[in-house]
């Protein structure tokens, strides 16, 4: 669990640690905000998906892809604790007619990218959970995001984008599923 009490503590010595005064109008209240808004944005750091993802049967389902496509997303990069932001395209192909909710599908992001980040970790731990955690016979994540730590600082690069993507299974080894993959695109 997030120790907000601690966080309170910690970044009213932050703001004096940049030369700010914490005690000004603006401030007073910055670290309970900050508090808060840590233990929304860093809540997938003690969640396993694995507890409340669950499939369902859908007999006349067959092996066709599955995609869900434009899923925004935000999480924090780990190296330098700045937002990075963006969409990703998840697909997979269901097992023995077993689908995951497309709720599920949000909440399975949600659980990896609110936590500290990068996003090459990030799409490979959507698609091993998605592949290996629930099962499917093939998975593609597809990540675009920009960085703020690459925008607002060091070499602003503005407007870069970082893509990365992950496959698994027969959206990786089965020539046809993959075309039928990338024309769905
Ligand atoms: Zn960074």
């Amino acid at each position: 669990m997030i120790d907000k009490k601690r966080i309170e503590k910690l970044v009213y010595e932050l703001l004096e640690a940049i030369g700010e005064n914490p005690s000004r109008e603006g401030l007073k209240e910055t670290p309970q905000r900050v508090a808060k808004m840590y233990e929304e944005i860093f809540s997938g750091i003690n969640e396993n998906p694995k507890d409340y993802i669950k499939v369902f049967k859908e007999p006349g389902q067959g092996n066709e892809i599955v995609l869900i496509k434009d899923i925004p997303f935000y999480s924090m990069c780990e190296h330098h604790l700045l937002p990075f932001f963006g969409h990703m395209n998840v697909a997979y192909i269901p097992k023995g007619g077993e689908l995951i909710g497309l709720s599920k599908i949000i909440r399975i992001v949600n659980c990896f990218s609110k936590r500290l980040q990068v996003q090459e970790r990030m799409t490979k731990e959507i698609a091993d959970f998605l592949f290996l955690g629930l099962g499917t016979l093939g998975v593609a994540v597809f990540i675009e995001a920009e960085h703020l730590c690459m925008t607002m600082r060091g070499v602003k690069s503005v407007g870069n984008k970082t893509k990365t993507y992950a496959l698994k299974g027969l959206l990786s080894s089965d020539p046809q599923k993959k075309e039928e993959l990338y024309s769905l695109l």
